[in-house]
């Protein structure tokens, strides 16, 4: 197992559309079983392949509070098939570090998608869950959560991040 480097914006792969998982093999459960790692290790609450520099329809969630046990959830080839209600919620992301804003959702979601062994499974999410799996499920479509942000908040934050790389460009010889 190996803790994998997080991607961060405005690397461009985070805004490419993930292709399809077509194999279930070793390899995707060594490619899981590292996010897992670097899930927990983060720590973070999902984690999508492509931000591990990974173009798969592939994400992992772990909801549960850092003192119960763990609970990881892994979605394969998952979709949205429906939504219920709205909410506003403070969300952050692994890949774009210290920002965290508020962002409107779905109150619900139930989520289509294969497990490890291929078997097609639904699970119905709210709360956090439901914040969750849609946060996840844009990453896969190139979808950041400062996407979803008003133009100017979204301006902001991106001058802030172009800046960041620009200084750190700068610092190597
Ligand atoms: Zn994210």
């Amino acid at each position: 197992m190996a803790v994998l480097e997080i991607l961060h914006f405005p690397n461009p792969i985070l805004k490419q559309k993930s292709r399809p998982v077509a194999k279930i093999d070793p390899t995707l459960h060594q490619l899981v079983r590292d996010m897992a790692e670097t899930l927990y290790a983060a720590p973070g609450v999902g984690l999508a392949a492509p931000q591990v520099g990974h173009p798969l329809r592939l994400a992992v969630i772990d909801v549960t509070p850092a003192s119960q046990s763990k609970n990881l959830l892994v979605l394969i080839n998952p979709e949205i098939v429906s939504t219920e209600g709205e909410c506003t919620w403070e969300e952050g992301c692994l890949s774009v570090p210290d920002c965290n804003e508020e962002v409107k959702r779905n109150k619900k979601v139930v989520v289509r998608y294969q497990n490890l062994r291929g078997e097609a499974e639904e699970i119905v999410g709210d709360e956090l869950l439901a914040i969750a799996l849609q946060h996840e499920i844009d990453h896969l479509d190139g979808v950041l959560f400062i996407d979803r942000l008003s133009p100017l908040k979204r301006r902001l934050i991106k001058k802030k991040f172009l800046k960041k790389d620009k200084d750190k460009e700068g610092k190597t010889p």
